[in-house]
């Protein structure tokens, strides 16, 4: 690889860190809150992993109960 490739690949100052959403915002995670979750969940209506979304660990499992609960009222689908 040539030098300047690799600097531009994984350089600190190029890759931007990603943050958690609700640590940056501060909103609250809600199971009412369907606009929110909604952007947490896939195609097939699965809870998409951390690693995607960069959600932090303490905040992804706030968002696995609040999709689980909303789910059980009929607010998420649990498959499409
Ligand atoms: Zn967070």
């Amino acid at each position: 690889m040539e030098k300047k490739a690799f600097k531009k690949r994984f350089s600190k100052t190029v890759r931007p860190k990603r943050k958690c959403r609700f640590c940056k915002t501060r909103i609250a995670i809600d199971y009412k809150n369907v606009r929110v979750l909604q952007n947490f969940v896939g195609d097939s209506a699965r809870i998409l992993p951390s690693v995607i979304t960069g959600t932090c660990a303490r905040h992804q499992r706030e968002l696995t109960t609040a999709i689980k609960r909303a789910r059980q009222i009929a607010l998420l689908p649990y498959t499409v």
